[in-house]
């Protein structure tokens, strides 16, 4: 693969796993996850583990995950956060579950802290919003507190939260993005290092025409996938559904970087699993055609999808000979491996750990993964020095677990380089 893949800093690097250090603080540090959630009532098919479980709704009407909610009962209902230590908190956001039916967004909502004694609402908040399909954000002013509660007054039926998230900083009151390349003041002279090392490492860097960037706009705004599944564990359509939402909701957290950014033209690019690729086709165990499937064709010692439909070997983008035509094709792979303990990624797509990735369905960071699909932007690696001023970010393996600002500055310093090549 190393001589096909051009991108040759960023293949194939086996991350440890041992020694992960802080990210650094941020507005995606969400106290919410270290708590435990309980709630006035739940119903038996609903969990309130859901509202700090870190998975990010795709709607208010969510089928897919878990959710709470309270019907029948109507009224004021609550759901609350408990921490085991006292927690510095600023802001909070909430996604409504509302299915359109018995469960609705509530007529009224506000936060409560515990002052040690009682319940107090919390103060300085301007308004409550309670839009649905999206988070509705809430700064007040700072309170140090074991607990957060958030109360809910039921309106057209019962009521139900699909995510709560807390934090020690406002939202939204950080400078946007801006419309041109204007990086803060602190990380101009790490990127232009950072720029300037990979023009001296990569033997390509403007001539590749396969990174992700070339992927996306290739498609018009989209990433098709297959699922290398190398592997002798079985996988339920359940499981498969869950293996191919967590690739979604981690690609989605690169794509949002770019959104508003510089010309940046796509809203999203959706992320679509297209094929999976097994030794055995008994392993797969689903009837339904919703994906290809591509049985015991061994490349690397590994289950491959098909050649014919892999852009890797298509890198003009046509697909003549898939089998299901240009619909059918794949972009990148998500390559499983059981036993597997660090990555490897690159323009062909992403290589982990089988066990740490269904481990991880449930976390809102797979970290290692995070970083992979940073290679397959052109990222590069950090083992052998660091920008200055920097220390933690997903690139610099282990020393993060999410996407940081300089992570963020890094993937649009790509964009601002290479977008002259779809007339940006
Ligand atoms: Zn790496």
């Amino acid at each position: 693969m190393r001589k096909v893949a051009v991108v040759i800093a960023a293949l194939a690097v086996v991350l440890g796993t041992a020694g992960v250090a802080q990210a650094a603080p941020g507005q995606s540090d969400n106290l919410a996850r270290s708590a435990t959630a309980t709630a006035s009532y739940t119903s038996s098919w609903e969990s309130v583990a859901a509202v700090n479980d870190g998975i990010d709704p795709s709607t208010s009407n969510d089928t897919v995950n878990r959710r709470w909610g309270t019907w029948p009962n109507t009224g004021e209902q609550w759901a609350l956060l408990t921490w085991s230590s006292a927690q510095t908190l600023k802001s909070a956001d909430v996604y409504f579950f509302d299915d359109n039916g018995g469960v609705r967004v509530p007529a009224s909502w506000r936060l409560q802290y515990w002052t040690g004694s009682a319940y107090a609402d919390v103060s300085g908040v301007s308004s409550y919003p309670v839009a649905v399909n999206q988070y509705n954000a809430v700064n007040f002013n700072q309170v140090s507190t074991t607990r957060l509660r958030v109360v809910l007054q039921s309106g057209a039926g019962s009521v139900g939260l699909l995510e709560v998230r807390a934090y020690a900083s406002a939202i939204g009151t950080t400078t946007p993005p801006p419309s041109g390349w204007n990086p803060p003041s602190n990380l101009v002279q790490p990127l232009s290092e950072v720029w300037t090392h990979q023009e001296q490492t990569y033997n390509n860097l403007y001539g590749f025409r396969n990174y992700a960037w070339d992927q996306i706009f290739a498609t018009g705004g989209s990433i098709n996938y297959c699922v290398r599944w190398d592997s002798s564990a079985s996988v339920t359509a359940a499981q498969r559904d869950k293996i191919q939402a967590t690739l979604q909701r981690q690609f989605k957290k690169w794509v949002d970087v770019m959104v508003g950014h510089n010309g940046w033209p796509y809203a999203t690019v959706p992320v679509k699993v297209v094929g999976w690729a097994v030794r055995d086709r008994a392993q797969l165990q689903w009837t339904d055609t919703s994906v290809d499937i591509y049985v015991n064709n061994i490349r690397e010692n590994a289950p491959q999808c098909g050649e014919p439909c892999g852009r890797f070997f298509n890198q003009s983008g046509n697909y003549p000979n898939c089998p299901g035509g240009a619909s059918h094709h794949y972009d990148m792979s998500l390559w499983l491996t059981s036993g597997f303990g660090g990555g490897a990624g690159g323009d062909w797509g992403q290589r982990i750990g089988s066990e740490y990735y269904v481990s991880n369905l449930d976390a809102d960071n797979v970290h290692i993964l995070l970083h992979e699909m940073g290679h397959s932007f052109g990222l590069d690696d950090f083992y052998d020095w660091t920008p200055t001023g920097q220390c933690c970010f997903i690139m610099k393996a282990g020393s993060a677990t999410q996407i940081t600002e300089f992570d963020k500055w890094m993937l649009r310093d790509w964009w601002r380089h290479l977008k002259n090549r779809w007339g940006y």
